[in-house]
């Protein structure tokens, strides 16, 4: 990453972080990736359970495989056989003790953006678990609130549209977002977090390398 880069995310976490602080949620600034998965482990008690969304800056971190080294209680959906288990699986994920995920966007001001398919995701975040560990890199800082929503719905959900290798919505055809009503669509829920009500429940592992989509 370029020296100067690392400066304005640098400068920029710095400022956001105040702001997320006034929100009640609690900013860490991490360096890279890895930095960040250590302050979620340092930070996750050992006898705790742990349920975690899908995301690509989760999986890339490896903190799930670290948390399974070490003997984490995990509620992991991806061990289940069966769609009924899995629906099980991730219900009883959102009564986890911690809850892991990545942010699709977030505002300059500090309010959290996320788009969710099955709204599982969303959901922990915004209640059940008692501690969120939300991963985002500052290259999702966007702007303004409604230059957030348009970056996650035109950028980031076509983008995992073709990682989740879907064939029939408009983002897929022509590689931009129709505001599908399909029943692929994976955009079934914009969320807007501008607020924790609890004081640090969700830490937002604030990345400055550029990671996740
Ligand atoms: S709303 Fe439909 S077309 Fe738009 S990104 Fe989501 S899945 Fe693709």
């Amino acid at each position: 990453m370029e020296e100067y880069l690392r400066e304005r995310y640098a400068s920029a976490a710095a400022s956001l972080s105040k702001k997320l602080v006034r929100r009640n949620f609690q900013p860490i600034i991490c360096q890279n990736l890895e930095e960040a998965k250590e302050r979620a482990l340092e930070k996750i008690d050992q006898n705790q359970s742990v349920g975690f969304g899908g995301s690509i800056t989760i999986e890339q971190s490896g903190i799930i495989e670290e948390l399974y080294q070490r003997g984490q209680k995990m509620i992991d959906r991806e061990k289940t056989t069966s769609p009924e288990e899995r629906h099980q699986v991730m219900k009883q994920a959102l009564t986890a003790d911690c809850f892991l995920t990545s942010i699709n966007g977030i505002t300059e001001d500090g309010e959290l953006v996320n788009i969710d398919s099955v709204g599982n995701r969303v959901a922990a975040l915004t209640y059940g678990p008692d501690k969120v560990f939300a991963f985002v890199s500052m290259r999702k800082v966007y702007g303004d609130l409604n230059t957030t929503v348009e970056m996650v719905r035109r950028n980031t959900a076509p983008l995992n549209a073709h990682r989740l290798s879907l064939e029939k919505t408009p983002c897929i055809k022509k590689g931009t977002c129709g505001d599908c009503l399909q029943a692929e669509c994976i955009c079934n829920t914009i969320a807007i977090t501008r607020r924790s009500m609890a004081k640090d429940r969700i830490v937002i592992l604030l990345i400055i390398e550029e990671v996740g989509l």
